[in-house]
C-alpha cells in the first residue's frame, strides 16, 4: 500500500532515516519491517513555541516494493534545428535554453559576462582592489546574478510554472536532492557555480551555443519587427526570435531601447539598506533559546509593514551569510547578499526596503520610462560620494540611524570592500529613511534585539528589481510593438527571483515553439 501521511517529530524522533522510519511505522500502526521504503515530499519547522518540532509529509510503502520517484530529464540533439537567440545567460537565458532543446529548437546564447570560472578573478577585484568591470561582476556573467548568490529557490509564482520542474533540473544538475522537499531550499554560491557550468555544458553538448564576452549593443527593426541585432558594436546577426533575458541591472539595454524608440515603461521598486546582525541575535529571537542547538539551521526571518500606506519589508534574507558589492559600474554602491550552502557565516543580513512609487520619481518625469531607473542612480551615485567616492559602502549602527547620530565606531561586519561611517539620515532621500525609522521600531517588537548596538544598516540595497518594464504582449509574450523580440524575466519586470526568473524562461520557450512550431522537431 502506498499512502501520504503527515507527521509531527521532535528532533529526535527525526534525526536519522531508521528513527524516521520507526515514527512512520507507529504513525502507521504496523510493524517497521513492513515499511518497504519512504520519499520525503515536504519537510518545515515549526518554531511558533519553544518545543520546535519538524513536520513531515511522507509518502510511505507498506508491504509493496518501493519505488522512489525518478527525475525523467530527456534533451534531444538540436545541431541541425532551428535557431533562438536568447540574450543573457542568467536563471532565464539558461532555462529557456534548455525548454527549448527539449522542444526541439536550437539555442543560441550571447553573454556579456565570462565563464563563472574566469568572473571569480574580476569578483576578488571588486573585493580586493575595489574595482567594478562593468561586464563581469556580481550581476554579470555566466548564471547571472544567481550565481553568486544564497540560491534561494523559493517563489511566489508557483501558478505561472512548474516549480518541480525547475528544481529537478538543479537537481538533475549537481543541487543536493533535498531542495525537492524543503520547505524554504536554498543551495549556495559555493555550489551554484558548478551547477551553472553543468547547465552549460548540457546545452552545449545538445548542439546548443554559449557566446562569452558578447554584450549586445544594437537592435535594428523595420516598422514592428525585429531584423537583426549586433554584438559588441560589430557583428550582425540576422534573427527571427531573440529572448531579451538581460537582468534588472542592464541600464545600456533600457536606454538602447529607449533611444530606438522602442516601447519601455517606467516601474516602481523598492530600495532600501542591508541590515546585518551577529547570527546569535536572530537565532535566539526565533528560536526562543540562548544557543541554537546543532539540528536546527541558523534562523531567518520575513518582516513586512506598512508605513503610510507604502510596504517596507525584508528581502532576500541570508542566514550566515556575507553582504555582497552588487554595483555593475563605477560610481555607484549597490549591495545585495549571499550565503554559502551551510550558512555556517557568523552574521545574518538582508535587505530592507521601502516601496517607490510614481510620486517618489515625479521629479524625473522627464526622463520619461528611465524615471525610476534615474531615481535609482542618484541613490547609487549619492552613497559612493558619501563614501569618499568609493565602494567602501556608508554603513551606521541601526540604533544611531533611529537616534539620527553619526556612529563613532562600527561593529564587525561581512562586506569586504570595508564601510565608511556615514549618517545614512543624510545619504539617503528622507521618503526612504522616515519610513525605515518607523518600520524598525515594529520589527524590533517582533525580533527581539533587532534595533540593538550590534545591529548595523550598509546602503545601498537598490536593485530589487527592474525599475522599467520592456512591455510584451500577455498571450504570445512578445514585445508590444516589436515582434521576433521576447522580453523575458527581471529585466523586462516580468520576474523576481531564481526561480521565477527561470520560469519565465521557460514560458518565452514555449510560447516560441508553439507560435512557429507547435512543439514539433524543425530541422533547418
Ligand atoms: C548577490 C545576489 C544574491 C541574490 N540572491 C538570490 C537568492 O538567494 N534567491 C533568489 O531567488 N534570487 C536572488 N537574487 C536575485 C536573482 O539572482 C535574480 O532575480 C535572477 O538572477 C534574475 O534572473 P534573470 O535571468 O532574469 O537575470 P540575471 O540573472 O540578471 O541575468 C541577466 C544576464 O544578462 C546578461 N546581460 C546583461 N546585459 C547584456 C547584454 N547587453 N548583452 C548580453 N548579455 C547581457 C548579464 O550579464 C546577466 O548574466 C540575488 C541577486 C544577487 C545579485
Amino acid at each position: 500500500m502506498i499512502q501520504e501521511i503527515e507527521l509531527f517529530l521532535t528532533p529526535d524522533q527525526c534525526s536519522d532515516n531508521l528513527l524516521l522510519k520507526r515514527s512512520i511505522a507507529r504513525h502507521l500502526g504496523v510493524n517497521i519491517d513492513h515499511i518497504t521504503g519512504f520519499e520525503i515530499l515536504k519537510k518545515s519547522i515549526d518554531a511558533r513555541s519553544r518545543n520546535i518540532k519538524f513536520r513531515f509529509l511522507v509518502k510511505a510503502f507498506t508491504d509493496e516494493a518501493f519505488q522512489p520517484t525518478q527525475i525523467q530529464i530527456e534533451f534531444q540533439n538540436v545541431s541541425n534545428a532551428k535557431e533562438v537567440h536568447i540574450i543573457g545567460f542568467g536563471p532565464a537565458g539558461i532555462f529557456a535554453a534548455l525548454k527549448l532543446i527539449t522542444l526541439g529548437l536550437k539555442p543560441i546564447i550571447f553573454e556579456r559576462g565570462k565563464d563563472v570560472k574566469t568572473r571569480r578573478r574580476d569578483l576578488a577585484e571588486i573585493n580586493r582592489n575595489l574595482k567594478i568591470n562593468p561586464d563581469s561582476n556580481y550581476c554579470f556573467g555566466e548564471g547571472g546574478a544567481g550565481t553568486y548568490s544564497d540560491g534561494k529557490l523559493y517563489t511566489r509564482s508557483n501558478k505561472r510554472g512548474n516549480l518541480q520542474e525547475i528544481l529537478s533540473l538543479f537537481v538533475y544538475h549537481g543541487a543536493s536532492p533535498n531542495i525537492l522537499y524543503e520547505a524554504h531550499p536554498h543551495i549556495g554560491t559555493n555550489k551554484l557555480p558548478q551547477i551553472v557550468t553543468s547547465m552549460r555544458k548540457t546545452i552545449e553538448s545538445c548542439g546548443g551555443e554559449v557566446h562569452f564576452n558578447s554584450r549586445l549593443t544594437d537592435v535594428v527593426t523595420s516598422f514592428d519587427k525585429l531584423l537583426s541585432f549586433t554584438i559588441n558594436n560589430d557583428t550582425k546577426i540576422i534573427a527571427n526570435h531573440v529572448i531579451l533575458a538581460t537582468g534588472h541591472s542592464a541600464r545600456d539595454i533600457f536606454e538602447m531601447l529607449h533611444r530606438k524608440k522602442i516601447f519601455i515603461e517606467a516601474k516602481p521598486l523598492a530600495i532600501g539598506v542591508r541590515v546585518e546582525h551577529p547570527q546569535h541575535i536572530i537565532d535566539e529571537a526565533q528560536y526562543k533559546c540562548s544557543i541554537r542547538p546543532d539540528y536546527l539551521p541558523p534562523a531567518s526571518y520575513s518582516l513586512v509593514t506598512q508605513v503610510e500606506q507604502t510596504g517596507v519589508f525584508s528581502f532576500c534574507m541570508c542566514p550566515g551569510g556575507i553582504i555582497a558589492p552588487a554595483a555593475t559600474n563605477t560610481g555607484e554602491v549597490v549591495v545585495n547578499g549571499w550565503s554559502p550552502s551551510k550558512r555556517n557565516g557568523q552574521f545574518a543580513n538582508s535587505g530592507l526596503v521601502v516601496s517607490i512609487n510614481e510620486k517618489d520619481y515625479l521629479k524625473y518625469t522627464k526622463q520619461g520610462p528611465l524615471a525610476s531607473l534615474q531615481y535609482q542612480k542618484e541613490v547609487e551615485q549619492h552613497c559612493f560620494h558619501a563614501a569618499g567616492d568609493s565602494i567602501k559602502a556608508p554603513a551606521q549602527r541601526i540604533s544611531d540611524f533611529l537616534n539620527n547620530k553619526f556612529s563613532n565606531t562600527l561593529p564587525e561586519c561581512s562586506y569586504l570592500p570595508g564601510l565608511t561611517s556615514a549618517n545614512i539620515n543624510q545619504v539617503m532621500p528622507l521618503e526612504i529613511t522616515s519610513k525605515l525609522k518607523i518600520a524598525l521600531k515594529d520589527f524590533s517588537n517582533k525580533i527581539k534585539g533587532y534595533n540593538s548596538m550590534d545591529a548595523i544598516m550598509v546602503a545601498t540595497e537598490s536593485r530589487t528589481s527592474s525599475p522599467v518594464r520592456i512591455t510584451r504582449d500577455d498571450l504570445t509574450l512578445e514585445h508590444v510593438q516589436i515582434k521576433g523580440i521576447y522580453p523575458c524575466a527581471e529585466g523586462a519586470g516580468y520576474a523576481g527571483g531564481i526561480v521565477s526568473a527561470a520560469m519565465d524562461g521557460q514560458r518565452v520557450a514555449e510560447a516560441i515553439a508553439l507560435k512557429n512550431h507547435q512543439g514539433k522537431t524543425i530541422m533547418k
